[in-house]
C-alpha cells in the first residue's frame, strides 16, 4: 500500500475511533514508512511520542486492520518540517471531518474475526465476541452492574428494562452492555442491535437528507435488543434525541429490551430532552466505580488466563498498586508485557517489568525536589507560551488554561500552600488558585484529553526532577 493511501485510511480510522488523543497526537506526524510487517511513524513532537507509545497497541491494531495483516508500528523522532506532504495530507483528511466521521467502532484484529465478520461493512458496528460475561469480573465496584447484567442476559425484558450503566472511560461500561448482547445472541437467538450513539446519530442524520426516516426508525424498531452505547454524545442533537425517544416508546411497547451506556449521568448531559431523559432512567440505573485493588489483580489474572500467559503476582500486584485510573491502563500495562515476553529470550522479572513499564507507570517517588520553577517551565514549552504568560495576568483561553494547569500541578507535586503557590505567579489571592485547583479537577473528571495532558505534563515534570 501507498503511503498516501495509508494516511488516508489511518484518519479515517481514527475519525471511526474517536480518540481525539490519537488524531491531535498524529497532528505532528512528518512521515511514514511502510515495509512488509512494519510500519514507521515519524513525529515531529516528543510529547506526541509519547502519547502515541501509552496508545501503541491501538494503533497497531489499527494499522494491522488498514493492511490486512499482522504489522509491527514503530515511532521515531523526526525534526518539523512544515510543508512535508504526508503532514499537508494528514491535516487535510482530519480536518475536513464532519459528524458522519464520528463512529466509533470495535477494532478487531484478523485471527477474532468471525467469517461473517469479514464479509460485513466496516461502516457496521457489531457486537464484538470477545466481551462475555464470563471474562468480567466484578468487584465490589461492579457487582451490582453485573448482577443486573446477568438477570438481563437469561430474560430480557423482563424486570430490568431499560437498564443504563454509567461510568468513567475504561470502566467495563462496553464490555458489559455488549456482553448482555452476546449471552442473548448465544442463548436465545434474539436479534439484537448494537450500535455506538455516534453511528446511531450518523444514520439519522443520513436517512434525513436521503429522506429513509421512516426506514431508519424501522431498522431499530424491528429487533428484539437495542443497545446503544455511549449516550453522552447526544447532548444538543435534539432532533436524534427525539427519533430515539420515538424508537423509545415503541419498543418498550412492545416489549423489547433497551440497553445505554453512558460517561456520566444522563441527567448530568446538557441540552437533553427532560422526556427521554426521564425514559432512560426508568429502568434500572447502575453506575461502575474504579475497581479495588484486589479486583484489580483477579482482572488481570483472568485477561492472562484469556491471553494464555503466566505472569508473576509480584507483577500483578505492581501494576495494580501503580495504575490507579482505569481497566483500560491496566490491559495496556499488561499488553506490553505480553509483547516482551512474545519477542524477548529473557525471563519477565518484576525487574524487567518496571522497566518495560517505566512510561506507564511512574512510582510514587520524592516529589520534593520538584520547584513550581520547573512547574512553570514546563507548562510553558508544552503550551508554546513564555513563562511571563503564566505567571501574568493576561486572559484568552490559550493561556488561561495553561495557567490553570500549571496552579493544579503546583498542587498536586509540591508541599506549597495555595498561598505560597499564588505569591509565586504573579502574587495572586490563595482563593483564586484553589478556584482554578477544584475546576481543573472537576474537568478532568470527564475531559480525557485534558487528563492525558496533565498525566503527560506530570511525569515528565516528575522525570525530570
Ligand atoms: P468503557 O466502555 O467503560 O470505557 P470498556 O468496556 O471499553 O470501558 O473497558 C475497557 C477494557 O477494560 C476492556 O478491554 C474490558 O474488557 C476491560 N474491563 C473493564 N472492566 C472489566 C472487568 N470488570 N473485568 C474484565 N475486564 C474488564
Ligand atoms: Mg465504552
Amino acid at each position: 500500500m501507498q503511503n498516501k493511501e495509508f494516511i488516508s485510511k489511518l484518519s479515517t480510522y481514527l475519525k471511526k475511533y474517536n480518540s481525539s488523543l490519537l488524531t491531535n497526537s498524529l497532528n505532528n506526524l512528518e512521515d511514514v514508512s511502510i515495509t512488509d510487517n512494519k510500519i514507521t511513524l515519524y513525529l515531529s513532537s516528543n510529547y506526541a511520542l509519547n502519547i502515541l507509545k501509552n496508545n501503541i497497541d491501538e494503533l497497531k491494531k489499527i494499522s494491522s486492520e488498514i493492511l490486512n495483516q499482522s504489522v509491527n508500528v514503530e515511532l521515531s523522532f523526526k525534526q518539523s518540517n512544515k510543508n512535508t506532504e504526508i503532514k499537508k495530507q494528514y491535516k487535510e483528511e482530519t480536518t475536513n471531518s464532519s459528524l458522519n466521521n464520528g463512529v466509533k467502532q470495535p477494532i478487531l484484529t484478523e485471527q477474532n474475526k468471525t467469517d461473517s465478520e469479514k464479509k460485513r461493512d466496516p461502516q457496521i458496528p457489531f457486537l464484538n465476541k470477545i466481551y462475555t460475561l464470563e471474562n468480567f469480573i466484578p468487584g465490589d465496584n461492579s457487582k451490582y452492574a453485573y448482577a443486573i447484567a446477568r438477570a438481563i442476559a437469561a430474560n430480557p425484558a423482563s424486570e430490568y428494562n431499560p437498564f443504563l450503566i454509567y461510568s468513567n472511560v475504561g470502566l467495563g461500561k462496553t464490555h458489559l452492555a455488549e456482553a448482555i448482547g452476546n449471552e442473548i445472541v448465544k442463548n436465545l437467538k434474539y436479534k439484537v442491535k448494537y450500535v455506538t450513539c455516534e453511528y446511531f446519530i450518523n444514520e439519522y442524520i443520513k436517512s434525513i437528507t436521503t429522506k429513509t426516516a421512516e426506514q431508519y426508525k424501522n431498522i431499530y424498531r424491528n429487533v428484539d435488543v437495542l443497545i446503544i452505547d455511549d449516550v453522552q454524545f447526544l447532548e444538543g442533537k435534539t432532533e436524534t434525541q427525539n427519533a430515539l425517544f420515538n424508537i423509545f416508546n415503541s419498543l418498550k411497547d412492545s416489549n423489547k429490551q433497551m440497553i445505554f451506556t453512558s460517561d456520566r449521568p444522563v441527567s448530568a448531559i446538557k441540552e437533553f430532552l427532560p422526556r427521554l431523559s426521564t425514559r432512560l432512567n426508568s429502568g434500572v440505573v447502575a453506575d461502575l466505580q474504579p475497581p479495588s485493588e484486589e479486583t484489580k489483580v483477579a482482572i488481570l489474572k483472568s485477561k492472562c488466563s484469556q491471553k494464555n500467559i503466566e505472569i508473576d503476582n509480584e507483577i500483578l500486584i505492581y501494576i495494580s498498586e501503580n495504575i490507579n485510573s482505569n481497566v483500560r491502563d491496566l490491559e495496556a500495562c499488561l499488553n506490553r508485557l505480553i509483547a516482551f515476553a512474545k519477542e524477548m529470550n529473557e525471563p519477565l522479572t518484576l525487574e524487567n517489568a518496571k522497566n518495560i513499564l517505566k512510561d506507564l507507570i511512574f512510582e510514587s517517588k520524592d516529589n520534593s525536589k520538584i520547584t513550581l520553577e520547573k512547574i512553570i517551565k514546563t507548562v510553558a514549552e508544552y503550551f508554546n507560551i513564555t513563562t511571563s504568560d503564566i505567571k501574568g495576568k493576561k486572559k484568552g483561553n490559550s493561556i488561561t488554561t495553561p495557567r490553570h494547569i500549571a496552579f493544579y500541578l503546583s498542587r498536586k507535586l509540591t508541599e506549597c500552600s495555595t498561598t505560597e503557590i499564588g505569591i509565586n505567579f504573579g502574587n495572586r489571592d490563595h482563593s483564586t488558585i484553589l478556584y482554578s485547583v477544584n475546576k481543573i479537577e472537576n474537568e478532568i473528571k470527564t475531559d480525557e484529553m485534558l487528563r492525558e495532558t496533565i498525566k503527560l505534563l506530570s511525569n515528565t515534570i516528575k522525570s525530570e526532577s
